[in-house]
């Protein structure tokens, strides 16, 4: 195998890597904080944000914090 095939093989790799990473982007992220059961918790103010998750999956707020949130970083 010569530095040529190599370079192909790492650059193949590193394709992959990127493909992933835009498919985890791309999924619903795991709840930050969960309760007991596991249900998903506001990372603010632990309210159940499950059924606000069925909506946005990728949220990890519920919509009052999010908006304070959003808020704070405009
Ligand atoms: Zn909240």
């Amino acid at each position: 195998m010569d530095i040529a095939d190599q370079a192909q093989i790492v650059s193949a790799q590193f394709h992959d890597m990127a493909m992933e990473n835009r498919r985890f982007d791309l999924s619903p992220a795991p709840a930050r904080k969960t309760g007991p059961s596991g249900e998903p918790l506001c990372l603010t103010c632990d309210a159940d944000i499950t059924a606000r998750r069925e909506a946005a999956p990728f949220a990890i707020r519920c919509v009052d914090c999010q908006q304070d949130h959003d808020k704070r970083n405009r």
